[in-house]
């Protein structure tokens, strides 16, 4: 028999607003933005407390990762089909004949290649796993974030964390 027990943590306070402009096929979004919900879930072996984790110890790793990302525009560095430079302290982003110039201060820079909800969920997901690592929460086997756009629209990412 394999057992599995999981803590999953939402709420209002792991939540970020945000702008972006995401890439689909050969076309680029207007600027916009949306108030993301995030949604948390880490399965685990039980401490010796018979925890898997604190509910408010993994709601302040989302939540230092979701403050990252609030009131920023985020960037997706890795894009194939923007042409992004940064000088002089800002950021500026090109495709075809539109140009956009940012404060670096107002940018939250990402290694991902667009910010569709899916990438998102994977960047917050390795924060989270970096504070678990960082926290010696060696038992946490898995990880699952969702970032929800709007109500009934949300990415996923999971992965595990065996060994
Ligand atoms: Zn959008």
């Amino acid at each position: 028999m394999t057992e599995q027990r999981n803590v999953t943590v939402e709420g209002v306070r792991l939540r970020f607003a945000a702008a972006h402009m995401a890439t689909l096929g050969d076309e680029f979004e207007p600027l916009h933005g949306h108030n993301y919900a995030v949604r948390c879930c880490v399965d685990g072996d039980l401490t010796d407390d018979r925890w898997v984790i604190d509910f408010s110890l993994l709601k302040r790793y989302v939540r230092e990762a979701c403050e990252r990302l609030d009131h920023r525009f985020l960037l997706q560095l890795d894009s194939p089909l923007l042409d992004i430079n940064e000088d002089g302290g800002n950021w500026t982003i090109a495709f075809g004949d539109r140009s956009y110039r940012f404060p670096s201060s107002d940018v939250a820079a990402l290694p991902i290649e667009n910010t569709t909800a899916e990438l998102l969920a994977e960047w917050i997901g390795g924060q989270v796993v970096q504070s678990l690592t960082a926290g010696d929460h060696g038992n946490i086997t898995a990880i699952a974030v969702d970032v929800e756009e709007m109500p009934g629209q949300s990415g996923g990412y999971s992965r595990d964390l065996a060994d």
